[in-house]
């Protein structure tokens, strides 16, 4: 049973010791979530896709890779997915880049649920790391470059571990969404279930 379920515009924040799981699953086909991390120690530090990209040699998630933080500490550990098919590279999804792709939103972009929870721990920015865009994708097709649907199949998953003690938040992408009924539940989100 999920602990969570999001629609599209909606976010989860979770505190995880190590060792505890996370899992983030897919309802529908083509949604995107968005996920950044904070070590509980010091939520100044984060989760770096930039720099998970280039210590792990890779655009996407996989199994077993670490994603790290600013300071090159593990936060999580990727242990299972269903779909490799995740961005390392963009920004969070906010209303000026729903303005400019001419996309209806629904609920708050990814962008300001992350930035909501930051301002509550006393971070109060307006910029948010970049995130894990689990099942997003962009690429280059007939010489255009932009975001495509989300690569999610209904029940795709990706399961981490925590590495160190972290809080992790989860947002539903309102812009890369799978369902038109904005009330549609669309990602599942699961945790605190040790590894063996
Ligand atoms: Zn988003």
């Amino acid at each position: 049973m999920p602990d969570v379920t999001l629609t599209a515009g909606s976010a989860a924040a979770i505190s995880l010791s190590p060792g505890d799981a996370l899992s983030v699953r897919a309802i529908v086909a083509g949604q995107v979530a968005e996920l950044v991390a904070h070590s509980a120690a010091d939520p100044r530090e984060r989760l770096s896709t930039l720099l998970t990209g280039l210590a792990e040699e890779a655009h996407t998630l996989r199994e077993g890779m670490t994603l790290w933080s600013q300071e090159y500490r593990p936060l999580l550990r990727v242990e299972e997915l269903t779909n490799d098919e995740h961005d390392l590279a963009l920004e969070a999804c906010t209303p000026w880049l729903g303005r400019a792709l001419g996309a209806e939103l629904v609920g708050d972009c990814c962008w300001t649920s992350f930035r909501a929870w930051l301002e509550g721990e006393g971070l109060p920015e307006k910029w948010v790391p970049y995130p894990v865009g689990i099942f997003k994708r962009a690429d280059e097709r007939d010489g255009r470059y932009g975001l495509r649907p989300g690569s999610s199949r209904p029940g795709d998953l990706v399961r981490f571990s925590a590495a160190s003690a972290c809080t992790v938040l989860v947002s539903a992408c309102p812009l890369t969404r799978g369902a038109a009924d904005p009330a549609a539940p669309v990602i599942e989100v699961t945790w605190n279930e040790q590894n063996s």
